[in-house]
């Protein structure tokens, strides 16, 4: 697997370029979907309608990716610059900072600096606060100023700016899903609970519901989340949230105690049992027992580690 870094602008030329020509296609760019509600379609058929900025869309079916504001154990709260540095910041080339900085507090919750090297005088440069509530902007930008400072960056020339707010940990809602209309990409519950991750889950998701929607059939949904992994990246949020000021040692102790393609296949969804099993022995046993929800969890949990222990080793 390569690391890679694909700028947005980069990537909507590419989509604009692929279906560019197709007379299927219609792109209607700067206008917002408003409401949407089931309707029977001239045909009578059922369909949706969905009001826009100009004017009404009758459509058979919705593939829905616009934002909407859940509740979430943890909020991956984060802002960074692209810098011109002048090669004030050492960087070794061809490694990236993934969680560089890292430090916690009770109060303020888990921060780390992501430092991506782009050349030897530009990175990427990234400040990133796990918060139980979704924090202001200004607060991050701030945040995000002091540490620039504190690497000596104050001087470097911003050359662009990127920031926003992901759930992680969604909670589950109980809206009963519109006939007709897929939920998509974050919305529709791409991110990784314990990364924030969701381009390649998003791209595999696409791919999908393209060759669905091809063969006649309806948009496929993102696949629900496998149970082992939903509860392991559940109790790893509840002890983050828990313990912030104890979540750098948790992320150093997986660090030092994972081999690094093991943690590699868990981060991109591909972790066998071995896996699971190195992580869970890595971590402090009782922090993350006291997140399972009875006494009677906790005692298998604890077996099952016992024995994971020995698997791992
Ligand atoms: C700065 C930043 C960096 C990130 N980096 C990574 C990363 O490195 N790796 C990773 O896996 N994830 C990353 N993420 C997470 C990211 O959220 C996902 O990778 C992915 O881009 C989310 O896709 P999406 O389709 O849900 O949203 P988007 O890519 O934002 O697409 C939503 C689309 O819906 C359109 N839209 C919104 N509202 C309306 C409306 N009312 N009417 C019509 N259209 C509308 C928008 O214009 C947009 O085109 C990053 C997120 C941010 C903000």
């Amino acid at each position: 697997m390569s690391y890679q870094y694909i700028r947005g602008v980069d990537f909507y030329r590419w989509a604009l370029a692929e279906i560019a020509g197709d007379d299927r296609i219609a792109l209607r760019l700067g206008v917002a979907a408003r409401e949407l509600s089931s309707v029977t379609l001239p045909d009578g058929t059922p369909g949706v309608r969905v009001t826009t900025d100009e004017g009404v869309l009758l459509a058979r079916r919705v593939v829905d990716t616009r934002p909407r504001r859940t509740a979430a154990l943890l909020y991956q709260c984060f802002s960074g610059v692209e810098v011109e540095h002048g090669g004030a910041l050492a960087t070794e080339p061809g490694a990236v900072g993934l969680m560089t900085r890292m430090r916690g507090t009770k109060t303020d919750g888990l921060g780390f600096v992501y430092v991506l090297p782009l050349s030897p005088t530009r990175a990427l440069v990234e400040w990133t606060r796990f918060s139980p509530v979704p924090l202001a902007e200004s607060v991050v930008v701030a945040e995000r100023d002091a540490e620039l400072a504190a690497m000596g960056l104050a001087g470097a020339t911003i050359v662009r700016e990127e920031g926003g707010i992901l759930p992680m940990g969604r909670m589950p809602t109980h809206d009963a899903p519109m006939p007709g209309v897929v939920l998509a990409g974050n919305a529709g519950g791409a991110l990784r609970d314990a990364s924030g991750y969701a381009f390649l889950r998003i791209q595999q998701w696409a791919r999908r519901c393209a060759d669905a929607l091809a063969r006649g059939e309806d948009p496929a949904p993102h696949p629900a989340e496998p149970w082992v992994r939903r509860q392991m990246d559940g109790i790893f949020l509840q002890a983050l949230r828990a313990h912030p000021e104890r979540t750098a040692e948790y992320f150093m102790a997986m660090a030092r105690g994972v081999a690094p393609h093991r943690l590699l296949r868990f981060l991109t969804d591909r972790a066998t049992a071995g896996d699971l099993a190195s992580i869970i022995v890595s971590l402090p046993l009782l922090p993350f027992l006291a997140q399972l929800p009875d006494r009677r969890a906790r005692l298998v949990a604890a077996a099952s580690a016992a024995r994971a222990d020995r698997v791992a080793r």
